[in-house]
């Protein structure tokens, strides 16, 4: 049995260890320190935002965000249906009401005459978002033109999950700079890692600071603990922040090594009819995932056949995200679709992502392109 092909895991670099030791060694161990401030201060400056707040995953990031844009029981907000549940599930942790957007073909993210629609639903029903969460899927900025310049003709905060898109451009600025707030991800499996972790960014400094406070426990500046409001434990470590400073270092590197490991899937598979995830003019994804869409019917079958035909491989494939509008946890939440048709669910149903980490040797691309090109003849594609 050959050894298994991950879909995306951690690639760290040579300077890694250096700050970690670093840390060890002045005893920067415990929550906060001089690599969370420098961590913080690196990625704002990498994105071209003022100010960042480093915790404790993307998601606490996101949870964050919505209370800082003021979200409470019973508010509405809206959100790109293509996601990974990290997007969703904080607009649960405050008792509010998602209402999901389908994507549309051209970027697979949020589609801008969906979200017009369910603007124009929210005016009629009295149920104006408090935010919308803009997901930047795979490694790929979303409309943003089209898409700020909707919410701000209707007053409504954007907040950016750029989890999957740190390194990304539109128009060449970077991605997780367009909304109020941007979010990131440092999980395992994203383009760097710090093992787990998430960074809170935005221009405006007071809600940067107060991310910061929600995020160890509200503390006031008392020596005895004051507590006014609720608050969370969702801070990053000196210890994982020191990892995270060596990683962004070499992140152009894993960017380039991620565009090029798509180029030679591309390339390998030019007389194949599968369709890449297109990448629109003036964005440059970061190809975290190279994803393709089988063409034909009886899709769902085919795609579980070419799934198993790659696990048999031990080739870790998987399918597109499974929008939240189909989850059983969403069940009832509105849902505005392209005008096509649920562009959302024939990505899920079509889309494959391939193993497509940057420290994917070319011999293991070469067996993945092999055991691929078999695998699509055996469906038909
Ligand atoms: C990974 C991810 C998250 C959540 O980040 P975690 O660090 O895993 O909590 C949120 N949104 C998207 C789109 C993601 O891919």
């Amino acid at each position: 049995m050959s050894q298994r092909i991950w879909l995306s895991s951690p690639h760290l670099g040579e300077e890694e260890t250096a700050f970690v030791e670093d840390a060890f060694k002045t005893n920067w161990i415990a929550p906060l320190g001089p690599h969370v401030d420098g961590f913080e201060r690196e990625l704002a400056a990498y994105v071209g935002v003022g100010h960042a707040a480093a915790v404790s995953s993307g998601t606490a990031a996101i949870h964050l965000a919505l209370i800082l844009l003021g979200v409470k029981a019973g508010d509405t907000v809206f959100c790109s249906s293509l996601t990974f549940v990290g997007s969703s599930n904080p607009i649960l942790y405050c008792n509010a009401q998602p209402v999901f957007i389908d994507s549309q073909p051209e970027s697979w993210n949020m589609c801008p005459q969906a979200l017009e629609r369910a603007f124009e639903w929210a005016r009629r029903e009295g149920r104006m978002p408090r935010c919308v969460i803009l997901v930047n899927l795979y490694g790929q900025s979303a409309d943003m033109d089209a898409i700020v310049a909707i919410c701000e003709r209707y007053g409504v905060p954007v907040l950016e999950d750029a989890a999957e898109s740190l390194g990304a451009t539109y128009k060449g600025r970077a991605s997780g700079s367009f909304g109020r707030i941007g979010i990131f991800s440092f999980n395992g499996n994203k383009i760097i890692t710090t093992s787990g972790g998430g960074m809170l960014v935005a221009d405006d400094e007071a809600l940067v600071v107060r991310a910061r406070k929600l995020s160890t426990q509200a503390r006031e500046p008392a020596a005895h603990y004051e507590h006014t409001e609720i608050g969370f434990n969702y801070r990053m470590s000196n210890v994982l922040a020191g990892i995270g400073r060596g990683q962004l270092r070499v992140l152009d590197d894993r960017v380039a090594k991620r565009r090029q490991v798509f180029e030679t899937y591309r390339n390998a598979l030019a007389g194949s009819a599968i369709e890449w995830m297109p990448e629109p003019a003036g964005m440059r994804s970061t190809r975290w995932l190279s994803c393709f869409t089988l063409p034909g019917g009886d899709l769902a079958r085919r795609q579980a056949e070419l799934l198993q035909f790659l696990e048999r491989h031990s080739i870790e494939a998987r399918p597109v995200w499974k929008p939240m509008h189909l989850q059983p946890l969403y069940r009832g939440a509105p849902f505005f679709a392209h005008e096509s048709g649920d562009v959302a669910a024939r990505l899920f149903e079509s889309g494959i992502c391939l193993p497509s980490g940057s420290n994917l040797t070319d011999d293991q691309q070469a067996r993945v392109i092999e055991q691929l090109r078999r695998a699509l003849a055996q469906v038909g594609a």
